[in-house]
Formats: structure tokens, C-alpha cells, sequence
């Protein structure tokens, strides 16, 4: 019998974070998928490369079969998932696991060949190479970008600075064609699945006879399966999908782009912590594929780095056609009539400006990021508030069904007839969600007979139904909708053909949040909301975003006035120096989630004791623990805690020898934490 390394798919909160041993009849080459017993199931593993460990042979168990009708996951993913696990703190099996098909974890050997049988049986024939669309001419501005892409390594990573509509999918499709002229592989990442199918319409028709496969979560598992499969056999030229797609095996890797990279759904909230677009980056390397990332509002991590020359920047600073970018219109609200204390939704000139699109057979987007009716309902008498009694948090009135509901927990009752704690029945809302917004531009822009405007709504109460988003979105296409208001969901991607005007209701809160990246994520909302008007050349002279703001001055407005995102990167870049912020610093966040405050800010305070005693700890500051912005949530207190350093080697470093001593702490029992995390560069703070 031979010795093997493992990877099985353990708790993390076993505290088993290495590979296990196991017996093989033979020997097996790394990557191999195997079937292996842990207790009283039977998991799928992966054969790992390395010295299996000093177990006495006696107390390993063979293992149950091996899978080997799939070629093995080859060295570069198996180095991929290790620098993952290792960098964001995860147990290996866990991770390596957990971002395997669903599928694959439930087939056996002979379900397993039947699948494959399947799939080169549909692939033999190569699909219909006839009636690719030709790519067109290139604009001046993409010929120099695609020059300079081609005279650039492809070591070094590109960061492609582009408006939007300036013909930034164009160099990814011409980047795409090359690396399949060259033989190899391409795998393109977007930040939402709602983002997949046009995408994938768009390579379909340029790259005819070329295999293509999506990847992302609202696939079926055996879909899932089916391009996972493709692309590790090599049948699948092109990968498009979400952030877990960057752990797709492809053995033939020559090009990975990241669009909108930016954009925080690359970030994985939950397990293993991931950054998709930074680990395209890493992998990239791996593999020797070039990486290309795009956005017209990057991440300010990434365009420090092409400020200090580790990324090559190429910019397309126009839009095609020449279009002109929206004209930016700041309202300033503290000149705005007032009405019963508060302002109203709409400013009057904004109002008036809608109409006349409205009159013109134009369209309008009008956005907010509150969804509901209400954020609260009040008491005015005895000072009652709709707070959820498992909630640090107020829950939220919505007037089409008549509830209350709390958007942290879900908990949800009809709304009350009277003041639940001294009867009186006038209770009134406070603030404005879309389905009130909704309502009070029907009443500012009804005409001179009380006929509302058409207006549809899109939040994720409106689209929760199947087909429901794309109905609204159809409606909104064929010109049968006059105003269109929403959330930041409305902002993204669509191109929408006859909207002339889009406006900001009331994005000032951004501005004053704790969160350092708060102005940064609002800039490139507006600046991505502004790229929804004027997107068909014969509207884009009248081009509009309108922003309503009660800080008409701030640097913020001034740069977005101008488009000028430099401008905005240079302001943003120098306040995070003098502030020892990402990313001129490197970020931890440990967090800590128990029935009482007490006993997480325990847990917090016991590992920055830990911390104290560890080697390199001079090297990193941990913060003291504090509640999260909502601190109660379902019941739970949710504490966190900061971890800095200046060094991104110390910070690892650290973390390598904290995170097991954590482990340590948790089983020890002496803290009562219901569960504990550590995300590494979290995106939130
Ligand atoms: P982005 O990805 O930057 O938003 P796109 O690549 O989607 O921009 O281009 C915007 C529009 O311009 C699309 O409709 C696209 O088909 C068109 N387009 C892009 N490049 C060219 C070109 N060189 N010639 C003509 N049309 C182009
Ligand atoms: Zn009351
Ligand atoms: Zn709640």
C-alpha cells in the first residue's frame, strides 16, 4: 500500500487544516480525485502533492475508490487553491472542496464516467462556424490600446481605464480572439450572473464555431457540472462567469479579464474569503496568461498600483460614436423649497426637466437605495418607532402588502392600525423608500387632468418573482415606460436605448459614512449611473444626470462634474496615505458573532491578548473590538475587530500564526462565541 495526502472537506472548526493520510492500492499523481472515509461518510477528496505524515500505517484507512476517468486538477490549480487557503486564512480541504462542482461531491465512479461519456458524445462535432459577426474597425483610441496591449507582457498586469460605452468589451473580445488564435483558453469574469447572458450573446456571436461555457450560481447543478467539466477537459475555449469561476480548471489558461473590476461582488462574503479579482491577478501569473482589468471607475488598489508601474494602465477615455458623456447637474437643496419640514423627492427644476423628456417621448431614471415605502414608522404622540425586537435596526414599512418588515432578519407582521403602545392611530412614516418615491413622482408629474406619468419600478421587491425583472426591463425597452425608478440595481449594465435623464434622489449619506471606501463606491454609482443616459448617439447631445445634494461643494460632485476620475483617484489616494489606509495599509478584520455582547467582545479581547505575545507582532496595531454598524442582527451580537500593517508579508505572517492560535482559543470553550472569521483585505468595514 502507498501513503497518500488528501484533501477532504473538514469543519473548519475541527481545527483539522491540513490534508489527511490515507492508503492507496497505487500511486496516484496529485490532483487525482478520489473517494475517501472520514468517520462514519465518505467524502470526495483530492490526492495533494507532498510527504504524507507520520501516522502509524495501521491506524489509515484505505480509500474508497478513485475517480480516475477525470484527468487530475493539474499543478497550477492545486497551487491556485493553496495560496488562496493560505492567503485568506481557510482551511485547504475546505477550500479546495468547496469551489468543486456541487455535482462531483455526489457522483460515484461509474455516474461520473456516464457523465463524461455524455459530454464528449455532445462535443464531438465542433459547433457551426458559420455567420460570426465580423469585429468592427477599431476607433483610434481602441487601435492604440490594442497596440499597446500587444507590445506589452503578458507578465505584467493591464488595468484598461474606460467611460462606459467607450468600447471596452470590443479589447476583450479582440484580446479573447487572440489567445484562442493562439491555442489557449479565456476565461472572462463579470460581477453579476443578470450580466452573463448578454455577455455570452456577445462572444457567441463573435467567436462562432468556438466552444463557449457560463459559470455561476444560478445554473443547475448538473449544468454546473457540464462547464465545469468542459472547461477542465479543454473542450470549452471560453469561460464566462461569476467570481467562483476564477477557480475553474484550464489546463490550456492564456487570458483572464475582469470586467467591472471594481465592482465588490468579487469579493465572497462568506467561507473562505476570497477576492476573485485578485486572484486573477495571482493566477494569471501562474499560468503565464495575461490579465486584463476593466472599468471606467477602477479600484483604488488597483490604479495605485498602475500609478507605481506594477500595472501597465491603457485608458479609452471617449465614448464610440463620439457620443458625449451625460451632462452632470448638481441641485443644491438647501436652496429648494421645503415642504412640512423636509424637502420634497423631486426638486422642482428636476421635476420639470423630466417632463419635458417625458413630453419628448424620452425616458427618465430616478434612483435611490432604499427600497420599501418608509425606512420607519413613528408614533408622534408617545415617540414609538417600528424597531424589530431582533434587531439593532428599524423595520422598514412597505404600503403594497401592508407590512413591516425587517431587512436584516426577515421578520415580518402586518402593519399595526394604531401606535401599538398607546393606540393613537395616527402613525406616520418617516423617510422615503422607492415605493414612495414611486408614488410622489406620480403626483409632481401628473399632467394638467391628474393623469400619472408611466412608471415602473425595479428593487428587489418588485423583481422577486421569475421573469419578473426582465417583463419590467422589456416594458422599459419598448418605450412603453415614461419614468423608471429603482435602486442601484437599475444602474448597472442595462442598455437601455431612449433614457436621456438619470438622478441621484439623495446619495449624500455616502459622503459621512465610517466606512473609508463609502465615497469611493458612490463615485463609481454615479459615475456608472450616469453611463445609463444618452447611450444611443441621436439622445446623447441631451444627456443628463441630475444629482440632488445638500453639499453642492464637495470635491466629490466637483470631480464627477467633470468626469474626472483621476481627479477623484489623486483626492481619494492622498487622504488614505496621510490616514494609513488601504491601500497604503493591509487590512484584517477578525469578527465574532455570540447571544451576548459580552461574550464576543470577550473572544476579540482574548485573541488581541494572543496577538500581543506572538512573533511579529510589532509589525501590526490590533484595533480594540467594536459592534458592527448593525450590531444585532436575528438575535446575535456581532462584534469586530481591525488588524493593520503597513507590510503585507508581516500581516500574513502574523495571521499564519494567529489564526490557529484562534482555533486554539474557540476550543478551548472558556468563550461562548457562536462563530468566528477572519476576512483578509475585507471590503467593509
Ligand atoms: P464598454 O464595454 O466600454 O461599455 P462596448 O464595447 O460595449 O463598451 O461598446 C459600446 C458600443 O459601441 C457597443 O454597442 C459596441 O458594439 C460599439 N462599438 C465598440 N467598438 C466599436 C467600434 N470599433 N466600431 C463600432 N462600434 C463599436
Ligand atoms: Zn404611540
Ligand atoms: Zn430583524
Amino acid at each position: 500500500m502507498v501513503r497518500l495526502q488528501v484533501a477532504v472537506e473538514t469543519p473548519q472548526h475541527a481545527g483539522l487544516d491540513t490534508t489527511l493520510d490515507y492508503l492507496s492500492e497505487q500511486p496516484l499523481t496529485a490532483g487525482t480525485l478520489v473517494r475517501a472515509p472520514l468517520g462514519k461518510r465518505e467524502l470526495l477528496g483530492i490526492v495533494w502533492p507532498g510527504e504524507a505524515g507520520e501516522v502509524a500505517e495501521a491506524d489509515l484507512k484505505p480509500l474508497a475508490a478513485v475517480l480516475d476517468t477525470l484527468p487530475p486538477l493539474d499543478p497550477a490549480w492545486q497551487a491556485l487553491v493553496a495560496f488562496a487557503s493560505g492567503y485568506y486564512q481557510r482551511a485547504l480541504g475546505e477550500l479546495a472542496l468547496s469551489v468543486l462542482p456541487p455535482e462531483l461531491h455526489r457522483l460515484d465512479g461509474a455516474q461520473l464516467a456516464l457523465r463524461l461519456r455524455k459530454l464528449h458524445k455532445a462535443m464531438a462535432a465542433p459547433p457551426d462556424a458559420a455567420g460570426a459577426d465580423a469585429p468592427p474597425a477599431p476607433s483610434a483610441e481602441q487601435a492604440e490600446v490594442l497596440a499597446a496591449l500587444a507590445a506589452t507582457p503578458a507578465a505584467t498586469p493591464v488595468l484598461l481605464h474606460g467611460v462606459t460605452g467607450s468600447g471596452k468589451t470590443e479589447v476583450y473580445l479582440n484580446a479573447a480572439a487572440q489567445a484562442l488564435a493562439a491555442g489557449r483558453q479565456a476565461l472572462v469574469l463579470v460581477p453579476e450572473i443578470n450580466l452573463t447572458p448578454q455577455l455570452e450573446a456577445r462572444f457567441a456571436a463573435r467567436f462562432a464555431g468556438r466552444r463557449i461555457v457560463s459559470l455561476h450560481s444560478g445554473l443547475t447543478p448538473a449544468q454546473r457540472l457540464r462547464s465545469w467539466l468542459a472547461a477542465h477537459l479543454g473542450l470549452a475555449d471560453l469561460v464566462l462567469g461569476t467570481r467562483l469561476a476564477i477557480f475553474t480548471p484550464m489546463p490550456r489558461l492564456g487570458l483572464i479579464v475582469v470586467d467591472e473590476e471594481h465592482d465588490p461582488s468579487y469579493k465572497q462574503q462568506e467561507g473562505a474569503r476570497y477576492s476573485a479579482r485578485d486572484l486573477a491577478v495571482y493566477r494569471a501569473r501562474l499560468q503565464g496568461a495575461r490579465v486584463l482589468l476593466g472599468s471606467a471607475t477602477p479600484s483604488l488598489e488597483s490604479w495605485q498600483r498602475a500609478n507605481e508601474g506594477r500595472y501597465r494602465r491603457l485608458a479609452l477615455p471617449s465614448r464610440i460614436g463620439g457620443a458625449l458623456l451625460p451632462r452632470v447637474r448638481l441641485v443644491d437643496m438647501n436652496q429648494q423649497p421645503k415642504d412640512r419640514g423636509g424637502a420634497a423627492a423631486l426638486s422642482p427644476p428636476l421635476v420639470e426637466a423630466i417632463r419635458q423628456r417625458t413630453a419628448r417621448g424620452e425616458q427618465s431614471l430616478v434612483f435611490l437605495n432604499r427600497r420599501g415605502y418608509a425606512p420607519v414608522l413613528h408614533c408622534a404622540d408617545c415617540g414609538w418607532k417600528s424597531g424589530c425586537p431582533h434587531c439593532s435596526a428599524w423595520r422598514v414599512f412597505h404600503k403594497l402588502d401592508r407590512t413591516l418588515r425587517c431587512h436584516h432578519c426577515g421578520f415580518t407582521e402586518r402593519v399595526p392600525r394604531a401606535c401599538p403602545e398607546c393606540g393613537n392611530l395616527d402613525i406616520a412614516p418617516i423617510g422615503r423608500g422607492t415605493e414612495r418615491l414611486e408614488e410622489q413622482i406620480g403626483q409632481l408629474l401628473a399632467d394638467a387632468d391628474g393623469t400619472p406619468p408611466r412608471i415602473a419600478r425595479i428593487d428587489a421587491d418588485s423583481t422577486r418573482l421569475k421573469g419578473s425583472l426582465e417583463a419590467q426591463l422589456g416594458a422599459v425597452h419598448a418605450g412603453e415606460v415614461d419614468v423608471l425608478v429603482g435602486t442601484q440595481m437599475v444602474t448597472k449594465g442595462h442598455d437601455f436605448r431612449r433614457i436621456t435623464l438619470v438622478a441621484a434622489v439623495n446619495p449624500d449619506s455616502a459622503l459621512f459614512s465610517s466606512d473609508f471606501r463609502a465615497p469611493e463606491r458612490l463615485f463609481a454609482l454615479l459615475m456608472q449611473a450616469a453611463g445609463r443616459a444618452g447611450r444611443s448617439a441621436e439622445h446623447a447631445q441631451a444627456a443628463e444626470m441630475w444629482v440632488q445634494t445638500w453639499h453642492p461643494q464637495h470635491p466629490l460632485y466637483a470631480a464627477l462634474r467633470r468626469h474626472d476620475f483621476a481627479a477623484f483617484a489623486e483626492g481619494q489616494l492622498k487622504e488614505r496615505e496621510s490616514a494609513g489606509l488601504p491601500p497604503f495599509a493591509h487590512l484584517a478584520m477578525l469578527r465574532a458573532d455570540a447571544k451576548q455582547a459580552d461574550a464576543a467582545q470577550g473572544f476579540l479581547q482574548a485573541a488581541a491578548d494572543l496577538a500581543a505575545a506572538l512573533p511579529g507582532a510589532d509589525q501590526v496595531s490590533v484595533y480594540a473590538p467594536v459592534p458592527l454598524p448593525v450590531a444585532r442582527v436575528a438575535g446575535v451580537e456581532r462584534m469586530q475587530m481591525l488588524v493593520e500593517s503597513a507590510s503585507r508579508p508581516a500581516l500574513q505572517h502574523f495571521l499564519a500564526a494567529w489564526v490557529p492560535a484562534l482555533h486554539g482559543l474557540r476550543r478551548g470553550g472558556a468563550h461562548k462565541v457562536l462563530r468566528w472569521a477572519i476576512d483578509v483585505d475585507p471590503l467593509s468595514i
